[in-house]
């Protein structure tokens, strides 16, 4: 019997696309959400509620808002290309009110434990457990969805940093830092070079007397602005981008992005330089940066390898007095309120990062469970479009030890690839893995078909940004707007600049154009170094 009542687990963003595809394919959908609001880790507060994900006040995101936005509901003209939390915010409120999205969600209510009905192997049901206000209820639903988002646990390894336990200033994980008015003044380590790491090193900068940055191995820092000044992503993450990655080998791909963020800022030069390859990282991305270090207000420093009292010793031997610790050092993730499931090391096995395989019935998903070169929110949206059809019976699910075969072989690929780390279990590659979902789907974009009848999309189709509206052409679920979306989305990215511009109106090459260029380039330089090596 196919699923019909589906219960969702948060409303987040991944909460929110998922409410809004139960309801696209006729399923009676209710979303459970712990906190009052919908927007789940973009929604900033100064003391967010336990068990949500939370930011500090400046955080601005870092996939543009071509790449991020859902696939059939494009981020207006005006927004601008990398919002802040608050426009995030808004934006996710748009969503909720065209899609009416609010009177499906049960806000102030957690969901406590979700178990097996006796009867799961014939009914494939699940009994949900909330809590609201001090009461408790039990429902019965046909599947569930996990949107509980994996930035919620904070990882803080005290017990590698010998000392602490006497360190006489204030220490705290990322999750509790919100702005750098308590360290005016202070001199500050912030340990851990992610992307919160450096953003919180540089907006400490400009308050406290002193910044230090500690890491473990350094990081290869990318930039938000590419060729021209149009958003990175936008920039280089197409289909042609893409092939050239399957094509050349990945030393080569290395060696030139390597090459290009260091014609920026020399990493060695600048205290930064990992081991590791680009490729080798989940992208760290930041701006300021080189402008903090070059002015001295952040100073690179290795490991911590403990604390006194009043100071840091580092790696190298170097003290230095200190008043405060930021630990950026990042998240785990767990399923409390799921019984039977173990998250080991930071991982789960679940096919194509969404269903268990060894479930007698395929009735629970979960969502957004990725770490993409990318945006989370269309990955979120593709994979629920993907879960609830496989609820409704509408598409099928491979034999398990197939499942369990290509999870092993997934987990091998990012072992071999990635540096070894806890941040580094869910990693996914945009485009391929939306690809793999869409194929599940059929929504994947027939280039071919689109050369033959539509040669101007098929072109920004595959030279383009490979934007969300790519798997809304055609197949379940196909939007006709998505076309003019693709066609456009260049205008969208300029008038948030200059929103003045005419419609119409030309901007300077378009980045994707450079992109071509700039791999023609590359392709060209491969084959003299090939050609002229011994
Ligand atoms: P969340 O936003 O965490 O939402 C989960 C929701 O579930 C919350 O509202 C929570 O209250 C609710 N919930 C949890 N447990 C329960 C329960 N038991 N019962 C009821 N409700 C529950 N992603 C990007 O794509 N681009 C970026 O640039 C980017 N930058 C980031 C920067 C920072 C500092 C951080 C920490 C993360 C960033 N991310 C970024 C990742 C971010 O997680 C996703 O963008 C997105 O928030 C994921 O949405 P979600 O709905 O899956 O999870």
């Amino acid at each position: 019997m196919a699923a019909r009542r589906v219960a969702i687990i948060g409303a987040g963003a991944s909460g929110l696309c998922a409410l809004k595809c139960c309801l696209e394919e006729g399923l009676e959908p209710t979303c459970f959400e712990r906190s009052k609001d919908i927007g789940g880790l973009w929604r900033f507060e100064e003391h967010p509620e336990d068990g949500r994900a939370s930011i500090y006040r400046s955080v601005i995101i870092n996939t543009s808002k071509e790449m991020m936005c859902f696939s059939d509901f494009p981020i207006p003209d005006d927004f601008p290309n990398y919002m802040h939390n608050s426009k995030i915010m808004e934006y996710f409120r748009m969503y909720a009110r065209h899609f009416d999205l609010l009177r499906h969600i049960r806000f102030r209510t957690s969901v406590c434990r979700v178990s097996k009905r006796p009867d799961f192997g014939s009914s494939g049901q699940w009994e949900v457990l909330t809590e609201s206000e001090g009461k408790q209820e039990a429902a019965v639903f046909d599947a569930v969805l996990v949107c509980s988002g994996h930035h919620t646990d904070a990882h803080l390894p005290l017990s590698s940093f010998p000392g602490l336990e006497k360190f006489e200033g204030c220490y705290l994980h990322s999750r509790d830092y919100k702005s750098p008015q308590p360290f005016l003044g202070k001199r500050v380590v912030v340990v851990g070079i992610g992307n919160s790491g450096i953003d919180i090193a540089v907006e400490l900068s400009h308050a406290a007397k002193q910044v230090f940055l500690s890491t473990r191995r350094g990081s290869w820092v990318l930039h938000r602005l590419a060729n021209s000044g149009y958003p990175f992503d936008f920039s280089y993450i197409s289909r042609f981008t893409q092939l050239l990655q399957n094509l050349l080998p990945r030393n080569i791909i290395s060696f030139f992005l390597e090459w290009k963020l260091n014609a920026r800022f020399d990493h060695t030069l600048y205290g930064l330089k990992p081991k590791h390859r680009i490729l080798e990282q989940h992208p760290t991305i930041n701006d300021d940066l080189p402008n903090r270090i070059i002015s001295g207000r952040v100073m690179v420093k290795p490991n911590v390898q403990e604390f006194t009292e009043t100071s840091a010793i580092f790696e190298d031997g170097t003290r230095e007095d200190i008043d405060a610790v930021v630990f950026a050092t990042g998240y785990s993730f767990s399923f409390p309120f799921l019984e039977g499931f173990k998250v080991v090391e930071n991982q789960i096995p679940l096919y194509k990062y969404v269903f268990p395989p060894d479930l007698e019935k395929p009735t629970l998903a979960f969502i957004g469970l990725v770490q993409p070169l990318g945006a989370i929110m269309p990955i979120s949206e593709l994979q629920c479009r993907w879960a609830t059809r496989v609820f409704k019976g509408l598409s099928e699910l491979p034999l398990r030890q197939d499942m369990e075969a290509d999870i092993e072989q997934k987990k091998e690929a990012m072992a071999k690839r990635y540096v070894k780390s806890q941040r580094h279990t869910i990693q996914v590659d945009y485009i391929p893995y939306m690809d793999e979902l869409a194929c599940q789907l059929g929504v994947k974009p027939s280039l071919l078909t689109l050369f033959l009848t539509d040669p101007k999309l098929a072109v920004e189709v595959a030279f383009g940004p490979c934007t969300p509206y790519q798997y809304r052409l055609r197949g379940p679920g196909a939007w006709a707007g998505a076309r003019e979306a693709i066609l456009t989305q260049q205008q969208r990215v300029v008038r948030a600049l200059q929103p003045q511009a005419c419609r119409h109106a030309r901007s300077s090459a378009a980045p994707h154009t450079l992109t071509v260029l700039f791999s023609i380039a590359m392709i060209a330089a491969t084959l003299i170094y090939v050609s002229l090596s011994p």
